[in-house]
């Protein structure tokens, strides 16, 4: 009937507190870095921040607020020509990165179809020049398809990260539905297997949005996928309805639905399943991550 479903009391805010939340947010002026957790208000800062006496985990968008794609879940400005590249950004970024004291880092970009390579060669020195700074900081990469060109996935390994992650988004029937037509199944999952091929010891992640009207067996034939292309870490979050003129919420998936997905995700070997409503792909990465690395 066109009307919205009402937001599920367990999806509600929770409000960002403790003593090192408050210290990396104080550290972080004046160093003009702006991240995603706060530009999005994600619902996880407290906890990734606060980092439980683990690695605090921050979210930083390269290569401009700009995408050349328009996937229909997704609320990030597009345009067919975006404005240029900022050569100092990798630079900049790095040295502010440096300063901040966030151990783990998940650098994420727009998609740059307009750019010959993707903008994999501007990506890849950001990370190469935040490891030259501080070889500690651990680096997830979480990379555009760049359109299956596999020697751009190679040029992000090469830079140094310790996690590639690339997301499936959701399964495979409804990939045309949610992505951009650029985007697929088949292509990502190319993505994600070569980057383990290249480089095995490597860490893959991916991330799926439940409540977009996919079936139980559509998810798990998606997990055992992705196992079977070498994916380490899986997170499943809840698809939240961005504005009006984005795809419609089909379903507020339960609490134990995603403890259920859990216990699944373990089952088929994923070094570890995030699972939970407000899971998003960054969620907690420094905290689960430092223990495999
Ligand atoms: Fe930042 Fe990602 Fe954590 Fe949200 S889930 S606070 S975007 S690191
Ligand atoms: Fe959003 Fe990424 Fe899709 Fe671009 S490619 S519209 S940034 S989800």
């Amino acid at each position: 009937n066109g009307e919205r479903m009402r937001v599920p009391p367990w999806l509600k805010m929770k409000i960002p507190s403790g003593n090192e939340y408050k210290k990396i947010k104080k550290s972080l002026t004046g160093l003009s870095l702006s991240t995603v957790c706060e530009e999005a208000k994600c619902p996880n800062i407290g906890e990734c921040w606060g980092g439980d006496g683990h690695t605090a985990t921050a979210t930083i968008m390269v290569m401009g607020d700009t995408c050349t794609r328009g996937c229909r879940f997704c609320s990030v400005k597009t345009s067919r020509a975006p404005p240029p590249l900022n050569p100092d950004e990798p630079k900049n970024t790095a040295e502010a990165i440096a300063k901040w004291g966030v151990g783990y880092v998940v650098l994420t970009s727009v998609d740059r179809d307009d750019l010959p390579d993707g903008g994999a060669a501007h990506f890849a020195l950001t990370v190469s020049e935040v490891k030259r700074r501080n070889s500690k900081i651990l680096v997830e990469c979480l990379t555009p398809d760049f359109a299956g060109n596999l020697s751009c996935v190679e040029a992000i390994i090469d830079s140094g990260l310790d996690v590639y992650a690339h997301n499936v988004e959701t399964v495979q029937r409804l990939q045309r539905f949610v992505r951009d037509p650029r985007a697929n199944y088949e292509q990502t999952l190319s993505v994600l297997s070569h980057a383990k091929k290249y480089k095995p010891s490597l860490i893959t992640k991916t991330s799926i949005m439940l409540g977009l009207g996919e079936s139980d067996e559509e998810i798990y034939q998606t997990m055992k996928d992705l196992r079977e292309n070498g994916v380490g870490c899986l997170t499943l979050g809840q698809y939240m309805q961005p504005t009006k003129r984005h795809l419609k919420v089909k379903e507020y998936v339960t609490p134990e639905k995603f403890d259920y997905w859990k216990k699944v995700g373990d089952e088929l070997g994923f070094l570890y399943t995030a699972s939970g409503p407000l899971v998003r792909s960054s969620y907690r990465a420094g905290q689960s991550i430092d223990k495999l690395l």
